[in-house]
């Protein structure tokens, strides 16, 4: 049996992104994808991804995200794909919640170009926006959105060019040590290979049994919006935006070329699902948890509902990713970055996923998303 390098389990944006590096790196790779890359049953689809600077997630994710930035362009440079858009990025909420504080301080400690809005200026700069006075918003300029699907056809595109091999529609069975590497057992035979990143999304804890982080996959809701009136929505008017308020975090983009604007709640009802069950049809009560933000504080965009998909989150419980080594299986490395704001960080995530294969570590700083945090 032919030995590989290395073989990438599951070909989202965070397999597809190692595969395109290890392949360019000039290592002897193959991916495996249980549907065909760019599908719509896993995490990585839904037209776009906010992507920025300042994360209100927690400070240490900045220089990720700034290496992810430098990335994103080389990826454009290398696909002659327009992968990324830069809009700007107004997140909007009261000055103590998780959004705005969380903001401001990765703002600050890393020097990020910020300006602070009071809720009159937001209104003013911003006319699609209705919120109260005490409501103010963080403006960052380097914010935008990445195109999902295009991301993942872009890094499989060059992935293949540089001799990777991709197995599609091709389900893992088991990922187990052998040897001085490991094999993974598949639909359709064995795969023998030093190293295996396993990036399985949702699927995760149905692949590995024995993973040592309490995984949940969570039901997703994206919807898009036709509103009467598009014109304050173009993307010169209308940057990406994160509006907290007591309806929840939603989330935004300004309207699509086919005249729609993608909005969606952060946590949509925090359910927990089996990935092989997901319940995809979009029902009235997950579009009134999306509309109620719309009456209350983005009128123009409460017009018909244009479209709606599910997608999922793989959550862990302190929402931080997981990029780590499988214990007890050295050559198996784990990539769960997700928690729901995972895909701006696809490039850097790539470097570190192949850093980790080839090498046995890496710069990036990535003592965060280790399994022992769990204990
Ligand atoms: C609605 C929504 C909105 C989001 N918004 C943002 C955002 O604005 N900004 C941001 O940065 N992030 C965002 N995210 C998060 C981001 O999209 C995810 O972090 C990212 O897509 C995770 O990619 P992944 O490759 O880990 O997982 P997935 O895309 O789920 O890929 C896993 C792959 O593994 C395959 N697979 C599973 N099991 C097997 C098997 N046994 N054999 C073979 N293949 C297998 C699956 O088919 C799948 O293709 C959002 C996510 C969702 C759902």
């Amino acid at each position: 049996m032919k030995q590989f390098d290395v073989v990438v389990v599951g070909l989202g944006v965070m397999g597809a992104a190692a595969l395109r590096e290890l392949a360019r790196r000039g290592f002897n790779v193959v991916g495996v994808e249980r549907f065909m890359p760019g599908h719509d049953r896993g995490s990585s689809h839904g037209e776009t991804r906010i992507i920025r600077l300042g994360y209100f997630e927690h400070p240490s994710y900045v220089p990720l995200l700034q290496r992810s930035y430098e990335l994103w362009r080389e990826l454009e440079a290398d696909s002659g794909r327009k992968l990324i858009r830069i809009t700007g990025i107004v997140e909007i909420g009261m000055p103590v919640g998780p959004l705005i504080s969380g903001t401001l301080a990765a703002a600050r400690q890393h020097n990020l170009a910020h300006d602070i809005l009071d809720g009159a200026e937001v209104m003013r700069r911003f006319p699609v926006f209705r919120i109260p006075s005490d409501y103010v918003g963080v403006w960052q300029p380097d914010g935008g959105f990445a195109a999902a699907e295009a991301t993942v056809e872009a890094l499989i595109e060059l992935a293949t060019a540089a001799k990777a091999k991709i197995r599609s529609n091709v389900s893992v069975l088991s990922i187990e040590p052998h040897g001085h590497g490991v094999l993974v057992r598949t639909s359709v035979g064995d795969i023998e290979a030093r190293t295996a990143i396993v990036a399985a999304g949702p699927w995760l804890p149905t692949l590995i049994p024995n993973l040592p982080a309490p995984l949940r996959a969570t039901r997703e809701v994206m919807a898009w919006f036709k509103p009467r009136d598009p014109a304050p929505f173009v993307p010169s008017r209308l940057p990406v935006f994160i509006l907290e308020s007591r309806h929840g975090m939603h989330y935004g983009f300004p309207v699509s070329r086919a005249g729609h604007v993608k909005i969606a709640k952060h946590h949509h009802r925090n359910e927990t699902v089996n990935p092989d069950d997901p319940r995809r049809l979009v029902s009235e009560v997950d579009e009134d948890l999306i509309r109620s933000v719309l009456k209350s504080h983005i009128p123009a965009a409460n017009g018909p509902l244009a479209a709606a998909t599910t997608c999922f989150y793989t959550m862990t419980p302190d929402h931080d990713f997981i990029i780590d080594r499988l214990p007890g299986a050295p050559n198996v490395i784990v990539a769960s970055p997700c928690s729901g704001h995972g895909f701006k960080f696809a490039p850097v995530v790539g470097e570190i996923l192949a850093d980790l294969a080839i090498d046995g570590g890496t710069g990036h700083d990535i003592s965060r998303f280790r399994f022992d945090r769990f204990g």
